[in-house]
């Protein structure tokens, strides 16, 4: 099992990782798609405040065409349908036909005318193919014109759907405004100023970044709101009276006849149904005018968003379970859909994908974490449950032993007159057998007490090399039982700590040597001082022990296979109360070692002067 603050560590990459690959699906074709869709839905499901519209369609409808003599009495049907609004007085009148070709002199002439007398007038000019040059309307017409707009409309390259305008468009030449915004600076009288970030107008400013293409989000006239007026030609000469629908507007001439497929667009509120072109300029004016801009949100406001809805998720399944946790998820969920939403009513839009992207990603990973780590902490809680019960058994056993001598021993005291010398001999086993008892009690509370940390260090100064002896002298019977020789070598000082404590933890060290080495070697013990700490090694020619296990032998409870098939006797906890005690100590244990090949165990301690 890692350390806990790595497992955090990884926890917060893969936390990290799914963020940034939630982001990343949401650049893709895929996810600007979705995108689109949600803007659109949003766009639908907002209806903004009503507002009183300020232009005015003059439609160049079938009915007017065929009283003009089909396609090609276009032009005379524009010059009729100026000379009928005139009366009106339009303030502006922006005129979305293409007229950059010569065509028949009379009805030229008469358009000329029309156009002579009509103030603030915008023409059309359209973008040839690849941006190659303009289809700009002919000097005769072009020198009646207040501007020239573009008409060019930008369609989103996913759907074909009219989002958006360029308020300007560029070829490698010369570059026109668009036809709307042209149209509300004509009507103002004013000049359209510049900057990297936006356009002004008449004390308008038009949020619109040449970063971002100069792009005019165009926000429709909602279903619900009185639609724009329209009149066509046809109806207008039938009734001229109509034209008082024009009074004060900003007039967008152009065709609206079906069979004009090349001009005919699909909005987001049209279900699929088109707009025709003119009525598109006639919105985005809409949007000028009355300062209807949504702006986009930027990439670190959605970036922050991004990694605020992954932290929560990632602190919502490591600090909360069961169904609080599928709760908070829910409510994140429910933000990250929501936020879009919110932000657009404050006229700013706001991806939803990045957002809920991330998000998922985050909760899958964070859900799965949390599943595996819980598992394998389970599983380390049962291992370390089975070998408790295991010690305890072993300890129970133990205790019977010395019990059952004590016990007899006694009996026999009680019942019988022994001689003398057989009852001393009793008494003092009695007396062993007891405090070997009592020894083993204890060892097991200071286990517990250590590794709860309420074992109180006494500490005092003392020469190392005097408790080494002490140990050496407790250990040999056990090496000369065994025939194991024991060298020791060390240098003097003195040293701060618990005197009882570390000659226990030393003790430790020298029993295992003995009891997990064959008979007829040698255990060597060296104490030296590096770098002010004290180091105290003992090193055995035993049966050694693998990487894995070194690794797991200052676990409470924990022996290695080796050590069970010896046949010695033990409990698996003697290393992790010399562990706990040189770590109260500032210092630490550890061992090398290798299978067959003997192990080294070094005490260090801090707080040594030679
Ligand atoms: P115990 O000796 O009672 O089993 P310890 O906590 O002292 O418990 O040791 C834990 C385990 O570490 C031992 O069971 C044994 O597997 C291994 N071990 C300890 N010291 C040695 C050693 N000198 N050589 C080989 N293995 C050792």
């Amino acid at each position: 099992m890692k350390a806990p603050s790595t497992l955090r560590l990884l926890y917060a990459f893969a936390l990290l990782a799914a963020g940034l690959t939630g982001v990343a699906v949401s650049w893709t074709a895929f996810g600007r798609q979705l995108d689109t869709y949600a803007y659109d839905f949003i766009f639908r499901l907002y209806r903004p405040p009503y507002w009183h519209t300020e232009s005015a369609i003059l439609a160049i409808d079938e009915a007017s065409l065929k009283a003009f003599g089909g396609i090609r009495g276009v032009r005379h049907a524009l010059a009729a349908g100026l000379d009928l609004i005139r009366s009106a007085a339009p303030r502006a009148v922006a005129v979305d036909v293409i007229l950059s070709d010569a065509a028949e002199e009379t009805s030229d002439a008469e358009l000329e005318a029309a156009f002579r007398r009509t103030p603030n007038l915008v023409l059309a000019a359209d973008l040839l193919p690849r941006a190659s040059g303009w289809e700009d309307p002919i000097p005769r017409f072009a020198r009646w014109a207040a501007a020239i707009g573009h008409v060019h409309a930008e369609l989103d390259s996913l759907d074909g759907v009219s989002r958006e305008v360029p308020l300007e468009r560029a070829t490698a030449r010369d570059r026109h405004w668009a036809l709307a915004l042209e149209a509300f600076r004509v009507s103002r009288h004013a000049t359209i100023l510049e900057t990297p970030q936006d356009l002004e107008v008449a004390g308008v400013t038009i949020p619109s970044a040449i970063a971002a293409g100069r792009d005019l989000r165009i926000r429709y006239v909602p279903p619900g709101m009185p639609p724009i007026p329209r009149v066509s030609i046809e109806q207008l000469r039938l009734d001229p009276a109509l034209a008082r629908q024009f009074a004060g507007k900003v007039v967008f001439v152009g065709e609206t006849a079906q069979t004009d497929v090349h001009d005919r667009l699909v909005t987001p509120y049209s279900g699929g149904a088109q707009m025709a072109g003119i009525e598109i300029h006639a919105n985005a004016y809409e949007t000028i005018a009355h300062r209807l801009f949504l702006t986009d949100a930027s990439n670190a406001a959605v970036l922050l968003w991004c990694a605020l809805l992954v932290t929560a998720a990632g602190f919502t399944f490591a600090y909360a379970a069961g169904w609080r946790a599928n709760v908070l998820a829910a409510l994140l969920l429910i933000a990250a859909h929501a936020l879009p939403y919110l932000v657009f009513t404050r006229g700013v839009v706001f991806p939803l994908m990045p957002g809920v992207s991330a998000l998922w990603l985050a909760i899958v990973t964070a859900a799965f974490w949390r599943h595996f780590v819980t598992r394998r902490f389970l599983k380390t809680a049962e291992d370390q449950r089975s070998r408790y019960q295991q010690a305890m058994h072993f300890v129970t056993h133990e205790m019977r032993t010395p019990l059952t001598a004590i016990q007899g021993s006694s009996e026999l005291l009680g019942r019988y007159a022994l001689p003398e010398a057989k009852r001393t001999q009793m008494a003092a086993m009695i007396n062993a057998e007891s405090k070997r008892l009592a020894s083993m009690i204890q060892t097991f509370l200071n286990v517990e007490r250590l590794t709860a940390g309420q074992m109180q260090l006494q500490r005092g100064n003392f020469a190392p090399d005097e408790l080494i002896a002490a140990c050496l002298d407790r250990v040999r019977p056990l090496a000369q039982n065994k025939d194991i020789t024991i060298d020791a070598s060390g240098a003097p000082g003195v040293i701060s700590g618990d005197r009882e404590l570390l000659e226990y933890a030393v003790y430790n060290l020298l029993t295992n040597a003995i009891k997990y080495s064959p008979p007829h070697t040698r255990v060597e013990v060296l104490s030296e001082t590096v770098d002010g700490a004290l180091r105290v090694s003992v090193k055995d020619q035993g049966i050694g022990m693998d990487r894995q296990e070194a690794r797991r032998v200052f676990e409470k409870f924990y022996r290695t296979e080796k050590a069970e098939r010896s046949g010695e006797m033990g409990s698996g906890v003697g290393l992790s109360i010399v562990e706990q005690i040189a770590r109260q100590h500032g210092g630490s244990v550890r061992v090398e070692s290798a299978p067959g090949q003997g192990s080294t165990f070094t005490l260090v301690l801090p707080h040594h002067s030679a």
